[in-house]
């Protein structure tokens, strides 16, 4: 027993601790930790606190999970969705181990059962809402019970400079003053250093070890492009890459999210849309399906996804640029969470970059704020103008070096070519500043390329001596040169104002002919049939036997989901399926060396499974 334990009683006499690599090898079916898992479980088992940051995928949950199987009571869990605590628990009793949530959606007699089977220590782990933690009722319940932690998933929802702040998280302040004795632990996958500074301070965890892993998630595959057309260019990566996979797809606004989703079907691909107005019903409707339906897409606002369990979304696609780095990190992070090879793919364009700029520029938050925010789009504008290993641009903003290009993204995949754009990017420049820096770029270009339009004549810009000087460079090539200039910062948006640009200070030595400009070649459409498929784990297998065996393994799996009413990959992930195909395990003991069998899902359905591998099913 840890010394800091608070029970020096009978009942932790009687509690013989089990060691956490026999829990994490007989309850979840693993072989070994990954990263920094076992120290962090060593540390809380230990009884002290942790502040753990580590990518989505890392293997956070059994950072809290096996703790709460290693000390005697129970663990409370502060989740912030209600919609996946049942998933959850799901998951956790499949594993056979005592697992229940407390939320609105039980009725009272079930959660008054649950807070008995509390009380009497017969539940390891309890999930409960933050809105539901700080009233009266749970913690004179907690009063009651012997906790054996706390842990706090999605912690940066306490911080106001994350993304997804949520007042109630602020209550959980009272723990440490409350429960001096039981060990928190916070967890996150998102944290800048200020936020994660926030989180910290507001939970009172200054004294807690950081756990920092890597944000890396090498089993992304980066894209992004810029081409037009962006509804026939995610319907073919669809149809190339991911012909059967589950996935998501972000969109800017609510009307866009059912468009997609209805042409998506109407191609073949079955979509459903998500986004905040939808009656409350519909969405979770939707979202049940997506997580327990194989194959189906999800148009989304990015209403969807906190929390998003899902293990194998295969891709995350984006039809309009994300708001912030983080944003968009956070977002691609939903793809691959099982660690095999998947896609984030995203297709943008400069009126992106304006319609952020206004959005930012109309909201009601005060000024710094709007810097901040500002700030952030150029980061992730930058990245999608990167020449450089894309990996590289997007760890670095979060304060990590990658010492090597990825390999894995597609700038490393197949290298952008430059070219000297420098004489352009003065006929640009000169061009917003001829036409009095207030115009959009759509119209300056139309100035550069001497169109004749009603808005030219109106401005009587056909007078300018920049008028028609760029017509050597056609529309969309323009297109490009204003997005990197944006990018590299010689121009901003004018948020004030309606979408015009302007020159910034920068760009002066570019005007007087000191400063040459390289910039990014977009490849035209018919270079870009790619991409290599990166899979060491892949389910286009070379026999009929193996495909076979893989589809009926399928069905197997959505038959006893289907029973159990509980999503496909609670029952056994997709990684677990196909490392049977490939090893084709022959009895029981072969069986509980799959990666993800363990003794409960091996007593469960070890036999089932081998009956589907003798083809006796
Ligand atoms: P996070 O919450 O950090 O996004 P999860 O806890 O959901 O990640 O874990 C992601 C996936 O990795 C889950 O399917 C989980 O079962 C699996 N996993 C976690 N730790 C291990 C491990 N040590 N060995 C194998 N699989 C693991
Ligand atoms: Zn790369």
């Amino acid at each position: 027993m840890p010394d800091t334990a608070p029970y020096p009683d009978d009942l932790s006499a009687s509690f013989i601790p089990p060691q956490p690599i026999a829990v994490l090898r007989d309850v979840f079916g693993y072989g070994s930790f990954r990263g920094q898992q076992a120290e962090v479980i060593d540390h809380v088992i230990a009884g002290k606190d942790a502040l753990v940051l580590m990518p989505t995928g890392g293997g956070k949950s059994l950072c809290y999970q096996i703790p709460a199987l290693c000390r005697p009571g129970v663990a409370i869990v502060v989740s912030p969705l209600i919609a996946l605590m049942k998933d959850q628990v799901d998951a956790l009793t499949q594993l056979g181990v005592k697992a229940a949530f407390i939320n609105s959606t039980l009725a009272p007699d079930a959660a008054r059962e649950i807070e008995i089977r509390a009380i009497e220590g017969d539940i390891d782990l309890l999930y409960v809402a933050p809105e539901r933690f700080a009233t009266d009722r749970f913690l004179n319940l907690l009063d009651r019970i012997r906790i054996a932690l706390f842990a706090i998933d999605e912690a940066h929802c306490v911080s106001q400079w994350g993304h997804d702040f949520r007042p109630e998280y602020r209550r959980l302040d009272l723990l440490p003053t409350r429960y001096p004795h039981v060990p928190r632990i916070a967890l996150t996958a998102t944290a800048d250093t200020p936020t994660r500074k926030d989180i910290a301070e507001s939970l009172h965890l200054t004294g807690a070890r950081c756990f920092l892993t890597g944000f890396d998630r090498p089993n992304i595959t980066y894209r992004i492009e810029t081409k037009g057309n962006a509804k026939q260019r995610l319907l073919s990566f669809l149809n190339r890459e991911h012909p059967e996979d589950a996935g998501i797809v972000y969109c800017l606004s609510r009307r866009k999210t059912e468009d997609i989703a209805q042409w998506l079907t109407e191609n073949g691909r079955p979509a459903l849309p998500y986004h905040a107005g939808l009656p409350q019903e519909v969405r979770q409707n939707h979202q049940d399906r997506f997580l327990k339906e194989d194959g189906l897409i999800i148009c989304a606002t990015v209403a969807f996804g906190m929390g998003i369990d899902k293990p194998n979304v295969r891709f995350v696609a984006h039809l309009n640029l994300p708001k912030s780095m983080e944003a968009y990190y956070q977002e691609t992070g939903r793809a691959g969470r099982d660690g095999l090879p998947a896609n984030a793919w995203m297709n943008y364009d400069l009126s992106d970059i304006v319609s952020i700029r206004s959005m930012l520029s109309s909201s009601d938050a005060p000024d710094s704020q709007k810097r901040i925010e500002s700030r952030k789009l150029d980061a992730l504008v930058g990245l999608a103008e990167t020449i450089t290993c894309r990996r590289q641009v997007i760890l670095s903003y979060f304060g990590e070096t990658l010492p090597e290009p990825c390999g894995n993204c597609d700038t490393c995949l197949e290298p952008v070519e430059t070219w000297d754009a420098t004489d352009a990017a003065r006929k640009a420049l000169s061009a917003v500043y001829r036409t009095g820096q207030r115009f959009g770029p759509a119209h300056i270009i139309d100035v550069l390329t001497g169109r004749q339009t009603e808005k030219i004549r109106q401005n009587n810009h056909d007078k300018t001596t920049v008028y028609g000087i760029g017509k050597d460079i056609a529309q969309p090539q323009w297109r490009s040169v204003f997005r990197q200039l944006l990018a590299m910062d010689y121009l901003q948006v004018d948020v004030e104002g309606h979408g015009g640009i302007y020159l910034t200070d920068t760009c002066r030595p570019v005007l007087r002919g000191e400063k040459t400009v390289q910039m990014r070649l977009d490849p035209g459409e018919s270079k870009r049939t790619t991409t290599r498929r990166l899979r060491d784990f892949d389910t286009n297998f070379d026999t009929e036997e193996d495909r076979d065996l893989w589809e009926r393994l399928r069905s197997l799996r959505r038959e006893l989901a289907s029973q159990q009413n509980v999503p496909p990959y609670v029952i056994f992930s997709d990684r677990t399926l196909w490392e049977m195909v490939r090893f084709k395990p022959r009895n029981l003991d072969d069986m509980s060396s799959i990666n993800g069998v363990g003794v409960k899902k091996l007593d469960q359905y070890g036999l089932a499974f081998l009956d589907v591998m003798d083809g006796r099913r």
